[in-house]
């Protein structure tokens, strides 16, 4: 079940170990806001590790806890990216080829002398269209959340 608030979910559900009983748990997960160049805006989890408190578009399921991938070591190996995740990258990609800063939140980098204005235009747009779906796809993937959630 998970009740979702402005500034936080909560997440109750049964969790086993294999061999163990059914544990019920109820984790609250506080969400932040940042605004969105697209309009309105996109939430993030902090995660709720004991130590940690990052701010992460993706909480994983893999033991007792939903918890950031570095709580559980999963590292960034491609395969294991998130399609937000590589979206986003590749959008922050090329704001660094631009010479502006990774933050997609900071206005889109001018274009830099000597490049066509032809390249620069069809970076921009591979940008802000990475950028868009990355957030449809973060979206996504708060739902998947929920629906798993629900699920159980
Ligand atoms: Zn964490």
């Amino acid at each position: 079940m998970v009740q979702t608030d402005q500034d936080r979910v909560t997440l109750e559900y049964r969790y086993r170990r294999e061999g163990e009983e059914w544990q019920d748990i109820k984790e609250p997960v506080p969400l932040t806001w940042t605004p969105c160049n697209y309009g309105g805006a996109r939430p993030w989890f902090i995660c709720p590790g004991a130590t940690c408190g990052r701010r992460v578009a993706i909480l994983y399921g893999v033991g007792r806890y939903f918890l950031c991938r570095h709580c559980y070591g999963l590292g960034y190996e491609s395969q294991r990216e998130d399609r937000a995740d590589r979206l986003r990258n590749k959008a922050q990609a090329i704001r660094r080829k631009l010479g502006g800063s990774a933050n997609l939140n900071a206005p889109f980098p001018e274009k830099p002398k000597g490049m066509h204005w032809k390249t620069y235009w069809r970076l921009r747009r591979e940008a802000q269209e990475a950028e868009h779906a990355s957030f449809i796809a973060l979206a996504e993937r708060l739902n998947l959340l929920t629906e798993r959630m629900e699920k159980i």
